[in-house]
């Protein structure tokens, strides 16, 4: 039997469900799954994304039952209708779409009306009795065939739409304004000038044949795959390109078939807040792409309410199935056609990060969904905008009271942002990277300006509602967005923003500072300063008391939910007090690396610093030494008090030498005065440090070994400062971590040193505490070699980022000038210094297997930036790692994401919002920890294929070009 193509829903059952969303995209699962729940579902198929693979494996051809498979699809729609398609007097008309697994706005193409030509437009005048709709149809049919699949269209940023510059010499020609005031001959006419343009430019003829323009509008869709804009945007949401797309194919239904007709969008609860209101917009006498494209502002769901409530209640009663069944928030297309009710589309509405925490634990307490669900619901990367600024409200009020409020708009996305306006997406990414602030301000925003809104920090657009383009895509990004701000007149060519208010009329230029509100929808003129939010406030600030807000409790609530399931534990990456304070107010269980060396710039150490480096003798090093022993001491006191009872890995000293050292003459000079010595020699010796490649050079355990009295110093200032803290009733912890070991016995002479003076502190002080001497895993010799290395290491924790370089052979320093182009060019699926190499996450898991064969309980942990990333995370819970360290902003991930992993390892549960069925549920049995370890490299794997935030990809290319200066200290 021919294998299965093309999958039909309508009638009482659909061929499929909302669980083969990999092979039906998610709206062809999800419109066979509204056909299953009865809800009213214009009927259709869907030719599946094995197609669309099928297609491109293949130069572009079909498989050879395609053809007969969509037009026994067809044949099955017309008997369903009782219309036929290409029929003169009574045409099926039918809309051809896009569909991938995850949801891509906008980015590929869609075709309506499909099935028109000269003789059906007149059944489906007979049909309505209406001629200016026909023509309209039919007009817009031309108009998107001609663009879409006859590729007729500006091809460059100055050029104008063919088809819309005929309308406007139309409108010119008949003294007319709008669209809606051509007559039905107008529109006649218009076909037919559309027609002979198309034969003008392209020499081809339109095509008139029904099965034609079908067969031609699949190929655009399928196409439409592989555009520029699709590109880019499976990029920034990690969708691999051998997804593929589906088509759908839907008979058409009219929301412009007069004012009882109408089009909408609608959310099941608000998007941008999560509160649980009925959430949505709509146009009466209207097709779809009139409400997304955000040319007319639509109207709210709640008016609905009042002008039709029976229409209003009917989809009530949709919201509520919907959410019963899928136990999400669902984002639904609907069209009222002559005063009845279709879904056109449903799926997993995209959310702000404070409505996806509102939303999952608000269904926890409705008893829709459990706890466990409630974790799994929230991309830990979207936590990130619950931690985003404010502005200050004093400011803000100030700037209102003179009068600096230019126009409000609809709340988009939350947030504040302030900074220089561009009206352009290319000027907006230009000015980003000359480190500008930018607030990128258009009409409205199509699918061409995601990278310059990825580039912004806020994007403010003069039309479209809540779902327009502009809003959903805000959204999705982690943007502050104004949307639908109707008073803003703005002029691209003479690059100015003008808005006439209370008789005040302002003018900003490009280059001038905004203030948005994506909270509020206010529009500001001038920068105002942003300030904490208001998790940070209570947490950080503490001024704010937890009770005055809703957010910081939602935010405890999941941070609490997420640390009852988790099994690993998080740690911080810390080397000041008051970060530490920051980091166990964000949830650390404790510090997996504190880098001695971010101490040595603070107040005047440097010099002591330097005078250590540059000292000729034992006797000059050790005087050094001891002038920065007390800073040290201190520093480490300071940061056990704060740490109390948990435990304190210390790194000892790993840099290259040079980068304490002056390299500027005047300064050189400088030290030579202040050290006694001549310029000359301080040059000399500047020179001898340098290295031809410092990062594989004499640093880390090297400069220890070398001159063990570094490390001597460093040991006995943590543990003259371990033993006065546990003097003062402090539970100490101290850990000391030796830094780039590759040999056991390297690990071995470092230990010596530092036991040695532990021991001696001890003795001296008369004072006990527990402290461990580990080993950071940065070479993979080390890795390689665990098994040797455990025997002298108390601890390991893996350096990531060391062990990348080293592992990749890929300078930490210098992949910034190629390493954006491989991932452009998909050389590499990501960046290895933001989320684990599989190749790195192998020689973790060995190691650690390695380690434990001869230390069974040895504690292990990672510190490398990659501790904060939710997909290596998912892998150290696989590889049985115990905690994780991470910078402390990025704990609440961390702890999300730990809790994920335990989840979707231990108890087999998904991310998918595909309804649990009762088989599924069976499978949340606690593994035993042990299987753990044989899930390491499938994690990465898997991990590698969940959609990460749009957000991500921001940090992603910050860090590419971070990573041109040393990783450090981050
Ligand atoms: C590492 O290499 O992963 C690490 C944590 O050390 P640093 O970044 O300081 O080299
Ligand atoms: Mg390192």
């Amino acid at each position: 039997m021919p294998k299965k193509l093309v999958y039909y829903f309508g009638g009482k059952k659909a061929d499929g469900d909302a669980a083969m969303k990999p092979l039906l995209g998610g709206k062809g699962a999800n419109l066979a799954e509204m056909v299953n729940l009865k809800l009213p579902v214009p009927p259709g198929f869907t030719i599946t994304t094995e197609v669309c693979t099928h297609y491109y494996k293949n130069n572009r051809k079909y498989p050879k039952e395609l053809r007969d498979q969509v037009k026994a699809a067809l044949s099955r729609m017309e008997r369903e209708i009782g219309k036929k398609f290409g029929d003169k007097n009574d045409p099926l008309l039918v809309s051809v779409r896009s569909g991938a697994r995850a949801s891509m706005p906008g980015m590929m193409d869609t075709i309506l009306n499909l099935g028109l030509n000269d003789e059906t437009v007149h059944g489906l005048i007979e049909m309505t009795g209406n001629e200016r709709f026909a023509y309209d149809s039919y007009r817009r049919f031309v108009q998107m065939y001609g663009d879409v699949v006859m590729e007729m269209r500006p091809h460059s940023k100055n050029e104008r739409d063919p088809f819309e510059l005929i309308i406007e010499n139309k409108k010119r020609d008949r003294g007319v304004k709008m669209d809606t005031d051509l007559t039905a001959e107008d529109l006649k006419e218009l076909v037919q000038e559309f027609k002979l343009e198309i034969k003008i430019r392209l020499g081809r003829e339109f095509p008139e044949d029904p099965m034609e323009q079908i067969n031609g509008a699949v190929d655009a869709v399928f196409n439409s795959w592989m555009n520029e804009r699709a590109i880019v945007y499976r990029k920034l949401n990690n969708i691999p390109e051998s997804w593929g797309t589906a088509v759908n194919v839907q008979s058409m239904v009219f929301g412009n078939m007069g004012e009882s007709s109408g089009t909408g969008v609608a959310f099941t609860r608000d998007p941008a807040s999560g509160e649980n209101v009925f959430y949505g917009e709509y146009l009466m006498n209207a097709q779809g792409e009139d409400v997304v494209a955000g040319i007319r502002t639509p109207l709210t769901i709640a008016t609905l309410n009042q002008q039709n409530p029976d229409m209003y209640s009917q989809l009530e009663k949709v919201r509520k199935a919907l959410e019963r069944h899928y136990k999400d928030m669902m984002d639904i297309e609907f069209t009222i056609q002559d005063g009845k009710l279709y879904i056109l589309q449903c799926r997993v509405g995209k959310r702000t990060g404070s409505a996806a925490v509102k939303i999952a634990v608000d269904m926890v307490n409705e008893k829709l969904i459990s706890e466990r669900d409630a974790i799994m619901r929230i991309e830990p990367d979207q936590l990130n905008q619950l931690l985003r600024p404010i502005f200050d409200n004093v400011e803000k009020e100030t700037a209102i009271k003179q009068g600096r409020l230019i126009a409000k708009g609809l709340n988009a996305g939350p947030g504040a942002a302030t900074g220089r306006i561009y009206f352009n997406a290319g000027d907006a990414e230009d000015a980003a990277v000359r480190k500008e602030k930018v607030i990128l301000v258009r009409i409205e925003t199509s699918p061409e300006d995601i990278k310059g809104m990825n580039a912004s920090e806020g994007i403010l657009t003069a039309r479209g509602g809540m779902t327009s383009h502009a809003a959903l895509v805000a959204r999705q990004m982690g943007k502050v967005c104004v949307a639908g701000c109707g008073d803003l007149e703005i002029d691209y060519e003479t690059r100015e923003l003008k808005v006439v208010r209370d008789d005040k009329c302002f003018v900003l230029k490009e280059g001038d500072w905004l203030s948005i509100d994506g909270t509020t929808g206010e529009v500001i003129e001038g920068k105002i300063h942003t300030k904490e939010s208001e998790i940070l406030q209570v947490l950080l600030e503490k001024s704010l008391k937890p009770e005055y807000s809703e957010t910081f409790q939602i935010y405890d609530k999941v941070m609490s939910w997420a640390d009852k399931y988790r099994t690993m534990k998080v740690r911080t990456n810390a080397d000041q007090p008051d970060q530490c304070r920051n980091a166990l107010a964000f949830g650390a269980q404790g510090i997996g690396l504190c880098r001695t060396e971010h101490m040595f710039f603070g107040g005047d150490r440097i010099n002591a610093v330097r005078e250590m480096i540059l000292a000729d003798t034992l006797a000059e090093r050790e005087a050094a030494l001891e002038k920065l022993f007390p800073y040290q001491k201190e520093d480490f006191l300071g940061i056990f008090r704060e740490m109390k009872d948990l435990p304190v890995t210390i790194r000892t000293l790993d840099p290259p030498l040079h980068e304490f050292l002056p390299h500027k003459e005047s300064e050189q000079k400088e030290l030579a005065t202040m050290l006694n010595k001549s310029f000359d020699d301080i040059k000399a010796k500047v020179e001898s440090l340098h290295e031809f490649n410092p990062m594989m050079g004499h640093r880390g355990c090297r400069l220890g070994i070398v001159y063990p009295e570094i490390t001597a110093m460093q040991a006995r200032a943590i543990f003259s400062a371990a033993a006065e803290a546990r003097k003062a009733g402090i539970d100490v912890k101290p850990e000391v971590m030796i830094p780039l070991v590759g040999t056991s016995s390297e690990l071995e002479h470092q230990t010596k040193v530092v036991r040695k003076i532990a021991e001696e502190i001890m003795a001296a002080e008369d004072v006990k505490f527990e402290y461990h001497v580990g080993t950071m895993i940065e070479v993979p010799r080390a890795a390689l070699t665990a098994d040797e290395v455990a025997a002298a290491a108390e601890f390991f924790s893996f350096g990531t980022n060391d062990l990348t370089q080293l592992t990749m052979g890929l300078s930490r320093d210098d992949s910034g000038t190629f390493l954006p182009y491989y991932i452009e060019k998909e050389i590499i699926p990501g960046d290895p210094f933001i989320s684990i190499d599989p190749a790195v996450a192998s020689l973790v898991k060995m190691a650690v297997d390695k380690g434990r064969s001869v230390k069974p309980k040895l504690k292990v942990g990672i510190c490398g930036e990659h501790g904060g990333d939710p997909r290596t995370i998912h892998f150290c819970h696989t590889a049985n790692l115990d905690y994780v360290s991470c910078s402390p902003f990025r704990l609440p991930i961390a702890r999300l994401s730990a809790a994920q992993a335990h989840l979707m390892y231990d108890e087999g549960r998904g991310t998918s919002n595909t309804p649990v069925k009762k088989k599924a549920k069976k499978a949340a049995v606690k593994k035993p920890a042990a299987k753990r370890t044989t899930a390491g490299k499938s994690a990465v794997k898997k991990a590698a294929v969940r959609k990460a935030a749009v957000k991500k990809a921001a940090v992603r290319k910050s860090v590419v070009k971070k990573s041109a200066t040393r990783k450090r200290g981050r």
